[in-house]
């Protein structure tokens, strides 16, 4: 699949410093390049993203069959992307195995970025565990706080996540800014579906998570991931029985950006 696509003829507006905010000119420039990328496909973004942004571009992974996909195409089209996985000490051991059959297929490092705390003394600084007390802080604290770590110096970030999957995802753009990491943040999948990136990861013997094929629709940190039909709602197994749908990493707010 060819992944050439000409850059816009507009020079790129100079990205803010760090903690500053971004350009009426960079918001309208992200803007025209996401309308722009509507019709691209994700190996013509993912390739567009690098032209763009390397060396600072990055990608966070929690191994979901939208990030393999994604680290399957790295080597070819974004070779220099730095890819890190939030590794927040509850992950299940089959999404840890991952990244060693990554690594081994496509030579792609995943860089696994802890919290502050281990989860023993996290546990115990909060009297047990906020899995199930407030997940919010604990999200915030084990993800959200990591990922600000992790994007210091960088310059964009890549996602897998697809508009279809949830409510929360479906008016996820195609590039804008992520205000709440100050970085430009790239989905290449948000316009795919789920039954076409199945169908090339079957078909491209691309690694996923086993536990895809034991019920698990998605799969996050496993105290708080369940087996679930899957069909209509494909985050209906995560934080069952809460309101709550998303860890806070793809929130948007109404003007579109990452708050
Ligand atoms: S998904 Fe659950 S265990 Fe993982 S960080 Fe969020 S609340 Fe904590």
């Amino acid at each position: 699949m060819s992944a050439a696509l000409p850059l816009s003829p507009q020079p790129f507006p100079a990205l803010p410093a760090a903690g500053q905010a971004p350009s009426a000119e960079l918001l309208a420039h992200l803007a025209a390049e996401s309308q722009r990328l509507e019709s691209a496909t994700p190996d013509e973004i993912v390739a567009w993203a690098h032209q763009c942004f390397a060396p600072g571009l990055a990608m966070g992974t929690a191994f979901g069959p939208e990030g393999c996909l994604m680290l399957s195409l790295l080597p070819t089209l974004a070779p220099t992307t730095y890819v890190f996985n939030l590794d927040t000490g509850y992950q299940f051991q089959q999404t840890l195995d991952l990244r060693d059959r990554i690594a081994a297929k496509y030579g792609v490092e995943v860089e696994m970025l802890q919290p502050e705390l281990s989860v023993p003394e996290y546990e115990a600084k909060h009297g047990g565990p906020l899995y199930t007390s407030n997940p919010d802080q604990c999200c915030h604290d084990r993800k959200i706080k990591v990922l600000q770590r992790a994007a210091v110096g960088r310059t964009a970030w890549m996602s897998g996540i697809r508009r279809d999957q949830s409510p929360v995802r479906a008016k996820q753009p195609i590039v804008a800014w992520d205000r709440k990491f100050g970085l430009v943040k790239i989905s290449p999948l948000a316009n795919a579906t789920k039954q076409s990136v199945w169908t090339r990861i079957l078909r491209e013997e691309v690694p996923y998570n086993p536990l895809h094929d034991e019920g698990y629709p998605s799969v996050g940190c496993w105290p708080c991931t369940q087996k679930a039909d899957g069909e209509g709602d494909e985050r209906a197994g995560r934080w069952v029985g809460k309101q709550k749908t998303e860890c806070g990493l793809h929130t948007l707010e109404a003007d579109g950006s990452g708050i």
